[in-house]
């Protein structure tokens, strides 16, 4: 159990270009705190945004005391973003949400008290429903999960980066130390004891989603990467099938001959270039994607680069010194 009874709770929200409703947003969000008597702090990175987004968080932090920012020096990607806020949240627990309210601040609360009443360690927000969703977006988030539970045995459906997160949660996710990223498989990745609360993702107020496909389908290539290595071992399994049919269809092929009864097979041979050769280059890539990875993270570059930061209580303290 966490019983705490004067605990602050660290509010994480990773923002980008979302100058037209953050101000509001942060206001409903912390009115709701309020009224539940939650002590909190906020943690804003502003992910490089090329709106006023920046103006609005220093704006916010005048008028609140308990905001903390980051600004980016460009658009490192929500993945980053997280990073950079979670690094430097030290609350009793913290909860990581979006700023475009599509993840209730009404479910805080639920998610506190599971954590306070009951020793939860994680609370992970399930999308109980995905919202307004292309149909060609639900099925690639279904088939990526549903690979990605086979690959690496990490089941992910409907979850979401909606997350309540205890101290010893966030000490242990800093202990990992990869370059690139994947939030959701990595809390999921070091355990503790867990619950799930549902939500329904809200309609987006304001903008449109910044996630595009492409954007989607190479996080979700670093989601498998990361997290298994099992598309190699798929390379290899494929060669042994092929070994296999390669010994059946030389002994028909040789026997043939010496029955005298082969046939011209250049269709034959045609297919099984085309065939090889195709397997052989997806293998080729299999391999390429992987070695990608490792020259990412070989290289050690900082995972984004803090261009502004306000934090009162260093300014407060600079000032003491000063006098
Ligand atoms: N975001 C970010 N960097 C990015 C893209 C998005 O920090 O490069 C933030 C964005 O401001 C929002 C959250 O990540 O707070 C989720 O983004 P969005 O609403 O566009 O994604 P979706 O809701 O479609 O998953
Ligand atoms: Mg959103």
């Amino acid at each position: 159990m966490h019983e705490i009874n004067s605990f602050v709770l660290t509010l994480v929200i990773p923002v980008y270009q979302e100058a037209n409703q953050l101000y509001e947003n942060i206001h409903i969000i912390r009115n709701i705190l309020n009224r539940n008597g939650i002590s909190h702090e906020f943690i804003l990175v502003d992910d490089g945004s090329l709106d006023k987004t920046w103006e609005v968080v220093k704006t916010l932090s005048k008028e609140i005391d308990e905001i903390r920012a980051i600004r980016l020096s460009r658009n490192f990607g929500k993945e980053a973003a997280l990073c950079a806020g979670l690094e430097i949240a030290n609350g009793d627990a913290c909860v990581i949400m979006d700023a475009d309210l599509q993840h209730p601040p009404e479910v805080i609360p639920q998610m506190l008290d599971l954590w306070q009443s009951q020793g939860v360690d994680i609370v992970d927000g399930i999308k109980s429903s995905r919202g307004k969703e292309s149909f060609f977006k639900k099925i690639s988030a279904r088939s990526f999960y549903s690979i990605l539970k086979r690959f690496s045995g990490l089941d992910l459906n409907n979850a979401s980066d909606f997350k309540l997160l205890d101290s010893k949660v966030v000490s242990a996710w800093k202990r990992m130390g990869e370059r690139t990223t994947f939030f959701r498989g990595m809390s999921a990745w070091v355990g503790f004891k867990r619950a799930s609360v549902p939500f329904v993702v809200a309609e987006r107020q304001e903008g449109k989603s910044k996630w595009s496909f492409l954007r989607l389908l190479k996080l979700a290539i670093i989601a498998i990467t990361s997290f298994s290595s099992a598309p190699l071992q798929l390379v290899t399994f494929i060669g042994f099938l092929f070994l296999i049919s390669s010994v059946i269809l030389g002994v028909q092929t040789l026997y043939m001959k010496f029955m005298n009864i082969s046939f011209s097979g250049f269709t034959t041979v045609i297919l099984l270039l085309l065939i090889i050769g195709s397997t052989l280059m997806i293998s080729l890539g299999i391999i390429g994607t992987y070695i990608a990875r490792i020259f990412d993270e070989v290289k050690q570059r900082p995972r984004y680069i803090v261009l502004d930061r306000i934090d009162k209580r260093q300014e407060q303290e600079k000032h003491y010194l000063k006098e």
